[in-house]
């Protein structure tokens, strides 16, 4: 039984408090699913009433599910929900999941940017590989799940470039580019970005659960 009520007319639930994703996850759907309103019948976390989940997995992948099952179980409706981060080669693929708290304390930008230049200060450009990662998932309640994942490969700067985007975009420089992610506009970044490839890889299963 589903411990929360979220609004009659929700459809899928999207997992996050972050209304920059709810945005993104509406536009995706849009014209997607006959007979969808996105903008009354996909709802974010606090619209549904859904608890906070921990993360407390240890993949991408395992976290995304993790909140996507939770939320659909308590509010009884299919949930999707997204684990991201930056993954560094010669780190091994850290910070990984830990990138919203790298230096210490969680969503501190420019901490994590400034200890991640600093680990990386002697490494040379051509062996500063790194990727962001996304995993999407969608829980539908008592069904099954499915786990996407995307990936933005690029390369490390070594000072942080432009003003746009959050987190490491600054410092990340896409495969094939001359920018910094920070210094593409949004349609640039959302036209390659590992969210995008993730949700766009889990559409056809959203679209299945919702026809
Ligand atoms: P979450 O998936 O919203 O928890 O994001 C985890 C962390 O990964 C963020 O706080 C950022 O530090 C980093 N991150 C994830 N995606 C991006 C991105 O597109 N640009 C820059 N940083 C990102």
């Amino acid at each position: 039984m589903p411990e929360e009520t979220p609004p009659a007319q929700a459809r899928l639930v999207l997992a996050t408090r972050n209304a920059g994703k709810l945005r993104e996850l509406r536009a995706l759907l849009r014209g997607k699913v006959p007979g969808l309103d996105v903008d009354t019948q996909v709802i974010d976390a606090a619209a549904a009433g859904a608890p906070d989940v921990v993360e407390s997995g240890t993949t991408f992948e395992e976290n995304a599910l993790l909140k996507a099952r939770a939320v659909a179980e308590a509010t009884g409706i299919p949930a999707v929900a997204d684990d991201s981060g930056l993954a560094v080669d010669v780190l091994g693929g850290a910070p990984g999941i830990f990138s919203a708290r790298w230096a210490g304390r969680h969503g501190d930008d420019s901490a994590n940017l400034d200890l991640l230049l600093n680990q990386l200060s002697d490494i040379p450009a051509d062996r500063r590989a790194a990727q962001f990662v996304c995993a999407a998932a969608l829980a539908v309640p008592g069904g099954t799940d499915v786990v996407k994942r995307g990936e933005l490969a690029g390369t490390l700067l070594s000072e942080p470039r432009g003003e746009g985007g959050f987190g490491y975009d600054p410092v990340l420089q896409p495969l094939g580019a001359e920018r910094s992610c920070a210094e593409l506009t949004a349609e640039e970044k959302n036209a390659i970005s590992h969210r995008a490839k993730a949700f766009e890889e889990l559409l056809p299963s959203i679209v299945d659960v919702l026809r």
